[in-house]
């Protein structure tokens, strides 16, 4: 399901909206429309006036976590990182790069723009309503004042919430660096993923006592924590392999003709759980046990393989690095990508189990 759609180009970067995105905006605006000053604007004139105020203000916040994330991705971009896109969602903006720099300090740099422009924009807003008001007397009782002013501080506050030393905040990056200069980079990331969790687990205490809010935030923050790590782990250890040295090499092709029935047969004999589905020489499709789950019963003598196979088969050369199979199956979320030589015909298959197994080698041998 495509869950976000584009609403323009910046840097050349594609920038989205997740649908999560349009289900916080009115959250936010009717947040603001229900406070009183310094909060919000519900002791406006009128009420239309208050919502207008309150869903403007909304949009130029999120204007504001758009300019946080083209800070990491100005900085990104400059140390040649592709960004692939930036969307708007629930939690805030997230730039989706090609691939984060291991250069300790290049990181430092990218994880340190977005919370420093937040700041800046936040001081700005500050200054500037108080020369204003230093000029203008009548000026500190403006709506423009009220908006400027909840601008100024909500920046604040995420450029330093941001710098809280946990994953997946930006501050999580920076310990990363710091570690990564001294250290290993999966070392680095396991020092900085534990911080985060002490961190949460401060948070979440914090929480029961003081705000039910923050044990929320705590439980996320810890989960980002434990994930990059496991991420992180898994990516550096398979960047030391090729997919020609983890991949399954005699590929069993199935004919697009084979009846689901006598597929079933043929995958339990061969006990392999996914097969390229080959017409001659010509590649047509893969095709999965999890295919054959979704067919009745009584429709698998019917059917046949090119009904239930998957067309549009990814795959990837044979001297790439493992890692990069690994993040074409997180990000397609499949199982299993077909191996191609450089004249494009099919040399090996590599699963999610393939790469298991090389990580599970890579271990044995530390
Ligand atoms: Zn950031």
């Amino acid at each position: 399901m495509n869950t976000s759609f584009q609403i323009g180009t910046i840097l050349g970067i594609p920038i989205k909206l997740h649908i999560t995105f349009l289900l916080i905006l009115p959250v936010f605006a009717l947040v603001f429309a229900t406070n009183p000053a310094p909060f919000g604007f519900q002791d406006q004139s009128s009420p239309l006036i208050n919502y207008l105020l309150s869903f403007t203000t909304t949009i130029f916040l999120f204007l504001c976590v758009l300019l946080h994330e083209l800070g990491h991705s100005y900085i990104a971009q400059r140390y040649g990182v592709e960004i692939k896109d930036i969307t708007l969602m629930l939690i805030g903006g997230v730039s989706s790069m090609e691939e984060i720099p291991r250069n300790p300090s290049q990181e430092l740099k990218i994880a340190f723009a977005g919370p420093l422009v937040s700041l800046v924009i936040g001081f700005t807003l500050f200054i500037v309503n108080f020369l204003i008001a230093s000029l203008i007397v009548s000026y500190a009782s403006t709506s423009i004042y009220l908006m400027f002013n909840i601008l100024g501080s909500i920046n604040i506050v995420l450029g330093l919430f941001n710098l809280l030393p946990a994953f997946p905040m930006d501050g999580g990056r920076l310990l990363r660096a710091w570690y990564a200069k001294r250290m290993n980079y999966i070392q680095a990331t396991h020092y900085a993923a534990s911080v985060g969790k002490i961190f949460a687990f401060i948070m979440g205490v914090f929480g029961l006592f003081y705000n039910p809010w923050l044990i929320l935030i705590a439980f996320f923050v810890y989960i980002g924590a434990s994930e990059e790590d496991k991420a992180t782990t898994v990516t550096v250890t398979l960047e030391k392999y090729l997919v020609s040295d983890v991949m399954t090499r005699d590929v069993i092709s199935v004919s697009p003709y084979m009846s689901i029935e006598n597929l079933l047969q043929f995958m339990l004999e061969h006990k392999h759980m996914g097969y390229p589905v080959m017409e001659g020489d010509s590649l047509k499709g893969i095709v999965t046990l999890t295919d054959v789950h979704k067919v009745p019963p009584l429709e698998r003598a019917v059917l046949q393989v090119r009904d239930i196979m998957t067309t549009d088969v990814i795959s990837l050369p044979v001297n790439a690095k493992a890692s990069e199979a690994f993040k074409l199956m997180v990000s397609n979320n499949i199982g299993r990508l077909l191996v191609v030589d450089s004249t494009g015909s099919v040399v090996g298959i590599l699963s999610r189990t393939d790469l298991m197994r090389a990580m599970m080698f890579y271990n044995e041998q530390l």
